[in-house]
């Protein structure tokens, strides 16, 4: 069998470190990428190595769309290099970073930055990557439990997670000739650095949301990279354009 190759935005950190990790534990060779942590990339991909898979850590901005072209130009390069093939099997849009604040005080520069990092990121480069996509390959879109719920603090951030849950079922339509799955994994709140570390670190919210969430804990990173890796899985491969929420059972 041919070996499985995934490529994982942002997983220097959080949820893309343990995704990236657990793609490894399948046996799946993982390529990574970090915004402007290398330090923290590279230890990604020597514990991946440890697993005893290949990796590589590459630098991406998902705001910046007008460098996608050269970033899959590297990439070609790097698949070429490391594993003699210019295609990936798997493509988990997880890159990103929150803004809190609210609906009245939010700026069209945040607004903006917003778009740039969580939409108009997975729309391009997802369009750009298809040509590196392996036919029967599967895209993953990480949306948030906040496109379903509403927080006080998040009205542009969360409204581009929901265009992402959209987006998610017209590129499987889309896509589906070519036997591409894509679908969307909403995580609930969970403990990174997420939004400045907010939920794992602010002792009110997290217990605000541990008393929100029907498993009575917030969640932890190996909470949802697992289940990613499981997603991908050829177990799951008849689950095409589905949202699939994983937090533990949050303000349900
Ligand atoms: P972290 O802040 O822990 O990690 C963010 C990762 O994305 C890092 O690898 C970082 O790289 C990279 N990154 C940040 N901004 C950019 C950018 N502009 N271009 C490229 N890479 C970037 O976040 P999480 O792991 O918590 O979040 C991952 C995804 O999960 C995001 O899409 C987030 O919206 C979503 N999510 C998170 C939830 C949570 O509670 N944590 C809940 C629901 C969804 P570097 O290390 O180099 O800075």
């Amino acid at each position: 069998m041919t070996q499985k190759i995934g490529l994982v935005t942002g997983g220097s950190r959080g949820l893309g470190k343990s995704t990236a990790l657990a793609l490894a534990a399948q046996g799946i060779d993982v390529v990574i990428t970090y915004l402007s942590q290398q330090a923290a990339a590279e230890q990604v991909v020597a514990e991946i190595q440890a697993l005893g898979r290949k990796a590589v850590a590459l630098p991406l901005d998902v705001a910046q769309a007008s460098t996608f072209p050269a970033f899959v130009q590297v990439l070609r390069e790097q698949l070429s290099q490391h594993w003699q093939t210019e295609h990936l099997d798997y493509l988990v849009n997880n890159a990103g970073t929150g803004i809190h604040a609210a609906f009245t005080d939010t700026t069209e520069a945040q607004f903006d930055q917003m778009v740039n990092i969580h939409l108009k990121s997975v729309f391009f480069l997802s369009q750009q990557l298809l040509p590196v996509l392996n036919n029967g390959g599967r895209i993953i879109n990480l949306s948030s439990g906040l496109a379903r719920f509403a927080l006080p603090g998040y009205s542009a951030y969360a409204a581009m997670k929901g265009g992402i849950e959209v987006l998610t079922r017209f590129m499987a339509k889309e896509l589906g000739a070519r036997n591409i799955t894509v679908n969307t994994v909403a995580p609930g709140a969970i403990e990174t650095d997420f939004g400045g570390g907010l939920v794992r670190d602010n002792q009110d919210v997290n217990r605000y949301v541990a008393s929100q969430t029907a498993l009575g804990r917030v969640g932890v990173p190996d909470d949802i990279g697992p289940m990613i890796a499981a997603l991908l899985s050829d177990s799951n491969r008849w689950v095409n354009a589905q949202r699939i929420e994983v937090s533990g059972g949050m303000l349900i």
